[in-house]
């Protein structure tokens, strides 16, 4: 339905997003999750005919989006990170305004009233959008998506500043909406796309960083083998040890966390149980090892390796508090 092919952006000499491909099937429902700056806004806004490319191609059931933009463009109903609300309208008169600029052919009113039903709004229709909460304007922005019944959702940060109840809310209408539609929907926050996607796109400084389902992810987690540990030494000398332990892909140090000591991720090659190597190699050093501990990451830390591997400070404060990790 979706096929994004090398797909480059630049914003002046910033490469926003770089050498992005992806296809999407009739009827998935996938979360684009990414940190703020990630390019998830960016991505949509090009898939969806809103802005320019640099390099690549995009198209819609078939249609390149550059070549037959009409024909791309009414396949996608469209939810921008700052929905196009016009506040001094009525709820239904901008349903009716939005049917009349997409040059919508089913017969109006029905058209308007399944939409309004279907988001639940039909009780404040006739309502200045002014007039309305963030929870209710963000189903008016999705209603205005759904005008012209498209095959295509895109739905950029959809619950971003809704509180508890509305984003469960919405949760579920995203949810319903997916039954019978193609959906993509982004997000920073890792249990909003877990809720309702069955494909997971992970997208870190405009790249694609993982692809795959919820579930495999937890796989990936469950094989994950990196190691913790926390060691007295100096970290040049520690991380030249630990580099030249067989089966050491990579090292890490993540600073001072009790005095004397340094703590270390440090992560395998595919699969490799490197513990034993990592003691006996820091014991005939005589390096003293107050930890070493397997990294048991929940799903919110594999998103947290995946999109900040820079901050590893981070990871490894969640991993030591067995908890999902902040920013
Ligand atoms: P996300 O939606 O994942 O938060 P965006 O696609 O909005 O990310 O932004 C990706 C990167 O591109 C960010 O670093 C942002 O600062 C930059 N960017 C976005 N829009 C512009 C623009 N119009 N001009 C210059 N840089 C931009
Ligand atoms: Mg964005």
């Amino acid at each position: 339905m979706i096929e994004v092919s090398s797909l480059s952006k630049r914003y002046g000499n910033f490469l926003a997003v770089d050498d992005v491909s992806f296809s999407i099937k009739k009827g998935e429902v996938v979360g684009f999750l990414g940190p703020n700056g990630a390019g998830k806004s960016t991505i949509m806004n090009i898939v969806t005919g809103y802005l320019s490319l640099t390099q690549g191609t995009v198209t819609v059931d078939g249609y390149d989006i550059l070549e037959e933009p009409e024909q791309a463009k009414r396949r996608i109903g469209y939810l921008p990170e700052i929905p196009p609300l016009y506040t001094d309208m009525t709820v239904y008169e901008y349903l009716a305004f939005v049917y009349d600029l997409k040059k919508v052919k089913f017969p109006k009113k029905p058209h308007i009233d399944e939409i309004l039903r279907l988001v639940k709004i039909d009780n404040v229709k006739d309502k200045l959008i002014s007039k309305l909460s963030k929870g209710y304007r963000q189903r008016v922005g999705i209603a205005q998506a759904l005008v012209g019944n498209p095959d295509v959702l895109i739905l950029d940060e959809p619950t971003v500043g809704l509180d508890p109840k509305q984003i469960i809310e919405i949760r579920n209408l995203i949810a319903r909406l997916g039954q019978n539609h193609t959906v993509i929907v982004s997000s920073h926050i890792l249990s909003e796309i877990q809720a309702v996607c069955e494909r997971v796109i992970i997208i870190n400084h405009g790249k694609i960083v993982a692809d795959s389902t919820p579930d495999e992810l937890s796989r990936e987690l469950s094989n994950d083998h990196s190691v913790v540990l926390r060691v007295a030494g100096t970290e040049d000398e520690l991380t030249k040890i630990l580099s030249n332990v067989k089966g050491v892909q990579s090292v890490n140090c993540l600073g001072q966390k009790e005095s004397g000591t340094l703590d270390f991720v440090v992560t395998p090659k595919a699969g490799a149980d490197i513990r034993r190597e990592i003691s006996e190699r820091l014991a005939s050093r005589n390096k003293y090892v107050v930890m070493l501990a397997s990294n048991q990451l929940s799903l919110e830390q594999v998103f947290m390796r995946l999109t900040y591997e820079a901050d590893a400070a981070a990871i490894a404060a969640a991993a030591k508090n067995g908890k999902a990790g902040e920013k």
